[in-house]
C-alpha cells in the first residue's frame, strides 16, 4: 500500500477517473466547497480531434453561474438554436425561456482545456498519463490502484472515465442497451473541389442521405462526415480510402479528399448503467450512459451530472449532508439520460433511408411547423425542459430558474460561489442557521411571479413560497440542519 493515509487519514477526498468534460467539472464544483481532489487522466496530452459541434443553453447557463460566460463566448460562436432534432431543418422556436437562447459552436477539445485550467485555478489537482486500474472500496473510503502499480486512498471515487468505463466495469455495474447497428466515419480534410460544386453536391445528397455531411472548416479544411461500409470493432482508425470509398458510394464523387487532420469512426451504441452508485463509488458522463451524437447532447448530460452531483458530494464530505442527499443524484440524473437515449433512438430512425422512417420524418417536419412542437423539441435537446420530481407544487417546482434581472444585476451573477440561494421579495425571509451554506437576497423587484424561491447550488427551484417555517423545512430537506 502507498504512503498517502494511514489510519482513516486521507490525502484526497474525491479522486475522479478521467479528464473529459464531466471529469473536469466535476472537479471544479467540488473545489468550490473546498473538497480535496485529484483527477487521474490516462492520457499525457488532452485528446486534440474536434467531437463535439457544440454547447446548447442549460450548459451555457450553467457556465454563466459559475463565470465562465465570457471565456466560452470568445472561444465559440453562437448560432440559432432551432434544427438540432434529427437535423430537420428549422429555426429556432419562438419562446424559449432563456437569456442565453443560442447554441454555440465550440469544439470539445477547447471546453475541456477551459474546465480543466478553471479546475486546476480552483485547486484542483490533475495528474495526466495516469490511468484508473482497480480499485477496492471499504466502510471508510476507496483504495485505488493505478496501472503502474501505485495505490492512492480516497474517500470516494468517481468515475468520468468515459464509455469504456473501468470504474464501471470493476463496480460490475451492468450496462444494458443495444449495440452499435450503424457506422458513421468523421474526420478533417481538404478537398480538391470549388465550394460551390461542393454546397451543391451538399444539399443534393442529404436529401435521402441526411448522415452525411462536408461543412467547410475554414482554409481549405472540411469536416467530413458520411455512413461507413459497416459496423468495426472500432480499436483502429480509418484510412483516407475508407473514407474516399464511402463518398463515392453515396455522393458518386470523392470529392479529392487529401491531408486529413485526424480521421475517426462513431457507432449508435445506446446503453444507460443500471446504477450509477454503489457505496463511495459513484459514475458520472459517458461512463453511465452512451447514445449516438445526435443532437449534440453527451458532453451536455455529462456536464450536467457534474453539476447535479458536485455539491451534494461536498455536502456529504463537508458532513451537512441530509441522509438521502447523495442518492437523489441518481434519482434525477437516471431518469434524465434514460430520456436523451429514448430522443437519440427516434432520432437515428428518423436518420435511417428507409421509405417507412422517411415517411415519419416528412410528416415531423411538417409538424415542426407547429412552434409549440418545434420549442418541445428543442427544449429537450437543450435540457431546459428538465423537471426533477420534488414533489407536488407549482409548475416552477423542480426546474431550473431562467437568468432573471435583479437589483444588483443578473441572478447567474449571485451563483459563482456554487451555494443556494433564498431570492425573497417579500424581504421578510432569513437563512439563519444555514447562512454557511446558503445566500439570501431580498429584493422586492426581482423579476419573479412568487413571493420567494429557494434555489439550490445547481440552480433548480427547490421550494417556493412565503412562510419562514415552511422555508426552514425545506432548507433542512436540501441543506441539513442548521448550524448552531
Ligand atoms: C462524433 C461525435 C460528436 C459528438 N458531438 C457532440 C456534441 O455536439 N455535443 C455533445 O454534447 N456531445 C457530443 N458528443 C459526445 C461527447 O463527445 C461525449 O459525450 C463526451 O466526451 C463525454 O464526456 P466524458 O467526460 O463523460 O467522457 P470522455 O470525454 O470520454 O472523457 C473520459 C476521459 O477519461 C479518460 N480515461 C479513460 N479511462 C481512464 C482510466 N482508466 N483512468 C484514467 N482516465 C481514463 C479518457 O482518456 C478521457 O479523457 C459527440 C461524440 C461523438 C463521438
Amino acid at each position: 500500500m502507498g504512503g498517502n493515509w494511514a489510519n482513516g487519514w486521507f490525502l484526497f477526498d474525491v479522486i475522479i477517473a478521467g479528464c473529459g468534460p464531466t471529469g473536469a467539472m466535476l472537479a471544479a464544483e467540488l473545489r468550490l466547497h473546498d473538497v480535496r481532489v485529484l483527477v487521474l487522466e490516462k492520457e499525457t496530452e488532452p485528446v486534440s480531434f474536434v467531437r463535439v459541434v457544440g454547447m446548447h443553453i442549460r450548459s451555457i447557463e450553467l457556465m454563466a453561474m459559475r463565470g465562465l460566460l465570457d471565456p466560452i463566448l470568445e472561444r465559440g460562436r453562437q448560432r440559432p438554436a432551432g434544427g438540432f432534432f434529427a437535423a430537420i431543418t428549422k429555426p429556432a422556436p419562438a419562446g424559449l425561456d432563456s437569456a442565453h437562447a443560442y447554441m454555440l459552436g465550440i469544439p470539445q477539445p477547447v471546453i475541456v482545456h477551459l474546465l480543466e485550467e478553471h479546475a486546476i485555478k480552483l485547486g484542483a489537482q490533475v495528474r495526466r498519463g495516469c490511468a484508473i486500474a482497480g480499485f477496492e472500496q471499504d466502510d471508510e473510503g476507496v483504495t485505488v490502484e493505478l496501472s503502474d502499480g501505485k495505490q492512492l486512498r480516497s474517500r470516494y471515487l468517481v468515475g468520468c472515465d468515459g464509455a469504456r468505463s473501468t470504474v464501471r466495469k470493476r463496480l460490475g455495474v451492468a450496462f444494458p442497451g443495444e449495440p452499435s447497428r450503424t457506422e458513421t466515419l468523421m474526420g478533417e480534410m481538404e478537398v480538391g473541389v470549388r465550394p460551390e460544386e461542393i454546397a451543391a453536391k451538399v444539399t443534393e445528397i442529404r436529401e435521402p442521405h441526411p448522415r452525411f455531411w462536408l461543412r467547410p472548416f475554414g482554409k481549405g479544411v472540411y469536416s467530413v462526415v458520411v455512413p461507413a461500409a459497416g459496423v468495426s470493432d472500432r480499436a483502429e482508425p480509418p484510412t483516407l480510402e475508407d473514407f474516399k470509398q464511402q463518398l463515392r458510394t453515396i455522393a458518386g464523387t470523392d470529392f479529392g479528399v487529401h491531408s486529413p487532420r485526424w480521421m475517426s469512426r462513431f457507432g449508435d451504441a445506446t446503453r444507460l448503467a443500471e446504477r450509477y452508485r454503489v457505496g463511495r463509488v459513484l459514475l458520472a458522463g459517458d461512463a453511465a450512459h452512451i447514445h449516438p451524437p445526435t443532437g449534440g447532447q453527451g458532453l451536455n448530460l455529462g456536464v450536467q451530472d457534474a453539476f447535479n452531483l458536485g455539491w451534494k458530494l461536498a455536502a456529504q464530505i463537508r458532513g451537512w449532508a441530509p441522509e438521502t442527499l447523495l442518492d437523489t443524484y441518481e434519482a434525477e440524473r437516471h431518469p434524465v439520460a434514460a430520456d436523451v437515449l429514448d430522443n437519440t433512438r427516434a432520432q437515428m430512425e428518423l436518420l435511417s433511408t428507409e421509405p417507412g422512417p422517411q415517411a415519419v420524418r416528412r410528416l415531423l417536419t411538417q409538424l415542426m411547423d407547429f412552434n409549440e412542437v418545434n420549442r418541445y423539441l428543442i427544449e429537450k435537446i437543450t435540457a431546459i425542459g428538465i423537471r426533477y420530481d420534488f414533489g407536488e407544487g407549482p409548475d416552477l417546482l423542480g426546474r431550473r430558474l431562467r437568468d432573471i434581472d435583479l437589483k444588483q444585476g443578473h441572478l447567474y451573477d449571485q451563483l459563482h460561489r456554487g451555494r443556494g440561494l433564498v431570492l425573497d421579495r417579500t424581504e421578510r425571509l432569513t437563512v439563519e442557521g444555514w447562512s454557511d451554506r446558503v445566500d439570501l437576497i431580498a429584493d422586492p423587484t426581482a423579476g419573479l411571479d412568487v413571493p420567494a424561491i429557494l434555489l439550490r447550488p445547481d440552480g433548480y427551484v427547490a421550494w417556493i413560497g412565503e412562510h419562514q417555517q415552511d422555508l426552514n423545512d425545506h432548507l433542512a430537506r436540501w441543506f441539513g440542519k442548521p448550524a448552531n
